[in-house]
C-alpha cells in the first residue's frame, strides 16, 4: 500500500506546516473459516496510519509533540 504526502497545519500555533505520510485505512475480508468463529469471513479495517516527518519550524515544537497534539485533538 503506497503513502502520500499530506501537509497539516500545526496544532499549537496553527501557522507551520508539518509534513506528513499518511496511508489510508483499508479494508479486507477473511474469507477463511475457522473453528472458533463459526459463520466464517470476517471483515477488518486497518487503521489510517500518519507518520510525521517533521516537527514545526514555527513554534519548535517536535514531530513526537506534533503527532501527540494531534492525536489528542483527533485530527488523526
Ligand atoms: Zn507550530
Amino acid at each position: 500500500m503506497a503513502g502520500r504526502y499530506e501537509q497539516l497545519s500545526c496544532p499549537f500555533c496553527d501557522k507551520g506546516r508539518i509534513s506528513c505520510l499518511y496511508f489510508p485505512s483499508q479494508w479486507s475480508v477473511k474469507t477463511k473459516r475457522t473453528k472458533t468463529l463459526p459463520g466464517g469471513g470476517s471483515v477488518s479495517k486497518s487503521a489510517e496510519v500518519w507518520l510525521i516527518q517533521s516537527g514545526c519550524r514555527v513554534c519548535g515544537k517536535s514531530a513526537e509533540e506534533v503527532e501527540k497534539e494531534l492525536r489528542k485533538q483527533s485530527i488523526i
